[in-house]
């Protein structure tokens, strides 16, 4: 089992569920639409929020946005000490540095003496196209170089007294990425922050992460992830949702099944599933709730009658099932409002 940190009052390693993170894509200098992005993303389901301070401004607004979030920020920092130092005195939960171009040892001393003060977590992240040549060597892959590198940061930060660390490498190629997370998994115990990063638009990134991160998982490593999509966050909070529910590794989720078509379907269903699947992404149900939607009533009952709530299309019918007893019969329209209600009525939380 891993280390537990905690960003805020999340958990991350030790017993806790994996974890599900995003960055902002606004101007951290602008404040209020920062804090706006950060609200969608608490309500689509977002646990930690990672903000960028690239400059002193960027600074002056994240000491706000520390202090209205409703979600744990992580300041993401690049190059520059004195902003990583100011971010934790800010109150910032969490920092990302890359420790090899964030300046001289004795600047990194400082920062990893002030977070050892405040408890603050920081993450070592390790990316290929920034690693310092000394790894670079012949006959070493990429994989090795990275690994080596995270080591010995680790070793440097222990050998401060600090141990509040969590790990991520980065390439965009995924088998890389996959390989050096195994090999890293294997030789520390702490946690591991997943991501196939630059990983491009909505459908390449969701695949290249589907796979990446999903590998990972299934082979039981990685403790908190986040999908980098080239589009709007939320995205990329709905598609780490679904990763992680069709893993089943997410406590509460909802996973909706359905059928891809065919000539038998009775209904249009593709606009009729991506509604429900829209109303639904606002719900946080207790525990695991699976729904079916299904476009016949050959096929499509066995289904319906499999999942805790479903509904079959027949031409002139929804047939509504719930825990394999057949609830009701609508016309359509009615069946897929009803079908809603059941949903929202088992018992949920609202996030
Ligand atoms: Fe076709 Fe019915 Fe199967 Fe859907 S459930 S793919 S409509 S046979």
């Amino acid at each position: 089992m891993k280390k537990e940190i905690f960003v805020g009052n999340t958990g991350i390693g030790g017993n806790h569920p994996i974890s599900l993170q995003s960055m902002t894509s606004t101007d951290t200098r602008d404040t209020t639409a920062t804090l706006e992005q950060i609200r969608r993303l608490f309500t689509a389901g977002c646990e930690i929020i990672r903000v960028a301070v690239p400059d002193e401004d960027a600074l002056q607004s994240f000491k706000k946005i520390v202090t209205e979030s409703p979600l744990p920020v992580i300041a993401d920092i690049h190059f520059d000490a004195t902003l990583a130092l100011g971010s934790l005195r800010a109150g910032a939960h969490g920092i990302r540095i890359n420790p090899g171009n964030i300046g001289s040892r004795s600047r990194l001393i400082e920062i990893l003496s002030e977070a050892r003060h405040r408890k603050t977590p920081i993450r070592i992240g390790v990316n290929f196209g920034s690693i310092e040549k000394k790894y670079r060597k012949p006959g070493v892959s990429k994989t090795e170089a990275m690994t080596l590198s995270v080591m010995d940061w680790i070793k440097f930060f222990e050998d401060q007294d600090f141990f509040h660390i969590k790990i991520s490498v980065k390439s965009s190629d995924v088998r890389e990425t996959v390989a050096a997370y195994r090999q890293i998994d294997k030789a520390c115990d702490y946690p591991l922050h997943l991501g196939i990063t630059e990983a491009g638009t909505f459908l390449s990134g969701t695949v290249k992460s589907a796979i990446g991160i999903g590998s990972l998982l299934l082979d039981g490593i990685g403790n908190t992830i986040r999908v980098s999509l080239t589009a709007d966050p939320v995205e990329e909070i709905r598609v780490g949702k679904h990763i992680l529910s069709s893993l089943g590794l997410q406590e509460n989720s909802i996973e909706i099944i359905s059928c891809p078509t065919c000539s038998r379907t009775s209904v249009d269903l593709i606009p009729i599933v991506e509604t429900i699947e829209r109303e639904l992404a606002s719900i946080n149900p207790k525990g695991k709730l699976t729904v079916a939607v299904m476009g016949c009533e050959v096929n499509g009952p066995g289904e319906a009658m499999d999942a805790d709530i479903g509904l079959a299309f027949s031409k002139q019918f929804g047939f509504i099932f719930k825990k394999g007893a057949m609830l009701e019969k609508l016309p359509p329209d009615q069946a897929i409002q009803r079908f809603l209600e059941l949903v929202r009525q088992t018992e949920t939380n609202t996030p």
